[in-house]
């Protein structure tokens, strides 16, 4: 069977259009009929050659679809199943996975980054990475939930955002919007969204959260104004830019946390005594997120707590001009939340 894929062939040069073929689900795997492919900022990355990438590659992490078929030995799926897929294929023996750190696992693979991913007709994977995807979560929803939605609850996780927590979140872009809803879910008593993007900052505003506009006042004298001079127990940095996550740092309270999960090669600069050992802060990196963590997210849908209705801001066909388009805008940080692909 042929399915259309979009490629990236070579680093730092456009995704091109191309014909793959699709193999048979081998055992233990299925084959996916992809309904919508989240288009990630780290897709950009990839394309810009940041991050070193399986080549030629069908990128997409964030995919959510149909089971076509199954391997031998599935008695998990059907052809027919509405399904998401987590994007670390992982081994599920060695000690990492034994121990929960599956991120970790040394011959792990990501789907759209060390194997093909969704931005094609068709998937193929480990029937254990394709987890069940309730009727009431469309199809762009699903997808999106599975890259920047689990890593948001795996940020707040790693945070340790509580009860009565106050919590600051840099970026309100894909992972953002999820994080604000989500840290509300875990029982934060505030939450404020630092943007530059007046739209995003209106949509966090609609998501109940503190609105803080860093361009008209620096975003750690407003938010240390607005706590009374404390500063927030949890800060997430979701950008990538060595200035926020140094932001997410200074901004803390005595204990607080800060997790950073956006993406830079940047080196950050911190006043190790004023900031860190004088608050007893900690500095928590973030690395994807777990399996476990889906069966939660899907719980948070179902209640209402994470709505990502108005996340999917565009919906755009299989096609490499429109996508290349697409990565051009998360480059220059324009208005988009998320893309989704439609294949
Ligand atoms: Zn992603
Ligand atoms: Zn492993």
């Amino acid at each position: 069977m042929k399915s259309k894929a979009v490629r990236l062939l070579e680093p730092r040069r456009p995704l091109v259009d191309a014909e793959v073929d699709a193999a048979s689900p081998g055992p233990g795997e299925v084959l996916v009929r992809v309904r919508a492919a989240g288009i990630c900022h780290s897709d950009a990355h990839y394309r810009a050659g940041v991050g070193s990438t399986n080549r030629p590659l069908t990128p997409g992490h964030e995919v959510a679809g149909i089971v076509d078929s199954v391997g031998s030995g599935v008695t998990t799926h059907r052809a027919g199943d509405r399904v998401c897929l987590h994007y670390l294929v992982t081994c599920g023996t060695c000690s990492d996975c034994r121990a929960g750190r599956e991120q970790f696992c040394a011959t792990g693979q990501m789907i759209g980054k060390d194997r093909d991913g969704g931005y094609a007709e068709v998937v193929r994977v480990p029937a254990r990475n394709a987890h069940p995807l309730p009727d009431f979560v469309p199809f762009e929803q699903g997808a999106i939930l599975m890259c920047s939605s689990a890593t948001a609850l795996h940020a707040l996780r790693k945070a340790r955002v509580g009860a009565g927590d106050t919590v600051a979140v840099f970026g309100i872009g894909g992972l953002g919007v999820s994080a604000i809803q989500l840290a509300r879910a875990l029982g934060a008593s505030a939450v404020y969204a630092v943007d530059v993007n007046p739209a995003k900052l209106a949509l966090a505003q609609r998501h109940r959260a503190i609105p803080v506009d860093a361009r008209a006042a620096d975003p750690v004298q407003a938010i240390r104004a607005a706590t009374g001079g404390r500063g927030v127990d949890a800060a997430l940095e979701l950008i990538g830019f060595a200035r926020t996550m140094e932001q997410s740092v200074e901004v803390l309270a005595p204990q607080g946390r800060a997790a950073l999960a956006g993406l830079t090669q940047e080196r950050m600069s911190i006043s190790p005594y004023r900031d860190v050992l004088n608050r007893e802060a900690e500095i928590i990196g973030v690395s994807d997120h777990l399996a476990s963590e889906i069966g939660e997210l899907m719980t948070f849908v179902q209640r209402g707590d994470l709505d990502l209705a108005g996340a999917v801001t565009r919906v755009v066909p299989l096609d490499a001009a429109t996508i290349n388009g697409v990565l051009d805008d998360l480059e220059a940080f324009r208005d988009d939340v998320r893309t989704v692909i439609r294949p």
